[in-house]
């Protein structure tokens, strides 16, 4: 477990303890589900878009501290946010957690999400924190199904 001990911030432990928007949306208009059989990640993504802008978004699921923490912090990032700045997001945070260069523009963009960076390091992590962000496209792309992280 040392080695993920920097993982293990703050921020990541504090939302897997209390994720936030952890509930099912009655409303809604894009459903996915998303699964990272490596680690047994299991999520289900709510979004209720009116007009291309996020009104609402949430989840539910159960997995480790990353993918849960990861969905949380995704959910809370993008809530009001349009479609078209989601997908951008998504871009940006796949560049995080995968290790490729960002510029300060788009690190600062990122915010909190940012604490991620460091999963770079472990390649089984990858997945795990990007898991609701694969999930979320599947969602907006009307794929009602589920997500695979390979
Ligand atoms: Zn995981």
């Amino acid at each position: 477990m040392s080695e993920l001990r920097e993982l293990y911030q703050e921020v990541i432990l504090d939302h897997n303890k209390n994720p936030r928007n952890f509930m099912k949306l009655k409303v809604h208009s894009h459903h996915a589900n998303g699964h990272n059989p490596l680690c047994g990640d299991k999520l289900e993504l709510y979004l209720d878009v009116v007009d291309g802008v996020i009104k609402d978004i949430s989840f539910v699921g159960s997995g480790c501290a990353i993918s849960t923490s990861s969905a949380s912090l995704m959910t809370q990032f993008l809530k009001g946010k349009t479609v078209d700045e989601s997908r951008h997001y998504f871009e940006s945070f796949h560049d995080l957690v995968t290790g490729k260069a960002l510029s300060e523009e788009k690190l600062e963009q990122l915010g909190k999400l940012a604490v991620f960076a460091g999963v770079q390091e472990f390649p089984a992590r990858i997945k795990c924190a990007s898991l609701s962000w694969h999930t979320l496209m599947n969602a907006l792309d009307s794929k009602d199904e589920t997500a695979a992280t390979e």
